[in-house]
């Protein structure tokens, strides 16, 4: 390995960050990660922290399993690349599309179109959105409609249904026929609804009211996150996107389930779908897929979506793809990481610590009044930082970098992204990791205070 000095000198020097000013890495130079063991990360100075973020919502299993790293070493021994484009296929790839369909995909998906990440599944999903109404006589039907606050990815049909004007204003003019209806967002709605299934009425009721004003022979499909993550963590109610289902069905919109980061046990459940009770047309997935150890994703598609484009002529022919698609390495490390996930069901894990670390979360917001307001589903919680608890002012700016730099040197690594601390932790972690990630987050938010 190369030198601190160096490999910090080099990183400002040369290599820009996603969701970063180029300038920014001067400013605040990155924690450089170099090692990784269980639940903890080790930096180039042998600092060592919980990853509280884990890796980016997708190291569920932690940075020791095993089972994935061997399958990734006899993989790359035995066939390190083949494509699966048209004529061609590969052994993992199959075996783990009958791994996802037959133990893990909630009921009624049945296929599996594999992709390199998140962003991928997404683009793939709208452009089948829109090819499936086309095959079926109803080719008028291209918009997509998606919720505020929702995040999909970074390609130009994701970033067009990304509900965040940042992920969006430099690079318009996006794919047209995207529209934005406001979402279960309980702490700030337009709407001053106070109650979390009023507002998923009232959420729905928006849904119901865009696709009429839209006319719904013109809309392909509606995009959420079962719960919105990189905007900020929302957990809707209950009953949100049951409801988003039954209005799907009435107007015949497909209903795209965004589970990059909710598939693999993320909100207490296999999926983000199977948690809500509801089957979508679509379910995108990548991240956790190979314990994010291998760029990797999946698209996974209805039966009776995948039945329209079989019983099809020439027009059901999927013509997107990516050269790995497929990637008999990503798929080896997909396939050990979703048997893995089979066998210890860590979601279970999230079902009991999740609520332990919203509780702790809530009981340091009786104490800081810099903590607007605290959410949690599962192993995804957010905490946001308001500068005053009546206007609800957002604190932006060197606050929540300064909380970031105190956790971190108290031994946890948290996220910070706009006003909001994101904790998506390891669904392997015990409790004594949640006691300790409240104890940095407490010292934190002093430093935060501070500053
Ligand atoms: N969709 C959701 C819900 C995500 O959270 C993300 C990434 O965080 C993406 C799509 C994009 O995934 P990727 O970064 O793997 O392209």
């Amino acid at each position: 390995m190369k030198d601190s000095n160096f490999l910090k000198e080099n990183n400002a020097r040369h290599m820009w960050h996603p969701m970063a000013h180029p300038a920014d890495s001067m400013a605040n130079p990155p924690a450089i990660i170099t090692g990784g063991e269980g639940v903890h990360i080790v930096d180039v100075d042998g600092h060592r922290a919980i990853d509280a973020v884990g890796g980016l919502w997708n190291v569920n299993l932690g940075y020791s399993c095993q089972p994935v790293k061997d399958a990734v070493t006899a993989q790359m021994e035995a066939l390190p690349y083949y494509s699966t484009f048209r004529g061609t296929s590969n052994d993992k790839a199959i075996e783990l599309s009958y791994l996802l369909q037959e133990y893990f995909a909630p009921d009624g998906m049945t296929r599996s179109f594999f992709t390199s990440g998140g962003s991928d599944s997404v683009e793939v999903a709208l452009k089948l959105a829109r090819q499936y109404h086309r095959i079926r006589g109803e080719g008028t039907r291209t918009k997509f409609i998606s919720l505020e606050k929702g995040y999909h990815g970074t390609h130009f049909g994701g970033a067009s249904v990304n509900g965040n004007a940042k992920f969006r204003n430099s690079y318009e003019p996006l794919l047209a026929g995207c529209y934005h209806i406001p979402g279960p967002y309980l702490y700030r709605n337009p709407f001053g609804i106070t109650d979390a299934e009023a507002l998923a009425q009232q959420s729905a009721a928006m849904l119901e009211r865009e696709i009429g004003f839209q006319g719904a022979n013109t809309v392909a499909a509606f995009i959420m996150e079962p719960v919105l993550g990189a905007g900020g963590v929302m957990p809707p109610h209950p009953t949100f996107m049951k409801l988003v289902r039954e209005i799907c069905d009435k107007h015949g919109v497909l209903l795209i389930a965004d589970e990059v980061i909710t598939a693999f046990g993320r909100t207490g459940d296999e999926s983000g779908s199977r948690h809500w009770g509801v089957q979508p047309d679509f379910m995108c997935t990548a991240k956790a897929i190979t314990n994010g150890y291998f760029p990797f994703g999946a698209l996974m598609i209805n039966g009776r979506v995948a039945e329209v484009f079989e019983s099809s002529k020439g027009e059901g022919s999927v013509d997107s793809g990516y050269t790995y698609s497929g990637h008999p390495v990503g798929a080896a490390a997909a396939v050990a990481a979703v048997e893995e996930t089979m066998r210890i069901k860590p979601w279970q894990n999230a079902a009991t610590l999740g609520p332990k670390l919203k509780a702790g979360l809530q009981d340091l917001a009786s104490r800081h009044d810099i903590i607007g307001d605290v959410r949690g589903e599962g192993l995804m919680c957010a905490i946001e930082f308001v500068t005053d608890r009546q206007t609800k002012a957002p604190a932006t700016g060197a606050a929540p970098l300064a909380f970031q730099k105190a956790a971190y040197e108290d031994g946890v690594m948290i996220r910070v992204s706009g006003n909001n601390a994101i904790f998506s932790p390891p669904l392997v972690i015990d409790e004594s990791h949640v006691t300790q990630i409240l104890s940095a987050t407490e010292t934190g938010l002093k430093a935060m205070v501070a500053a």
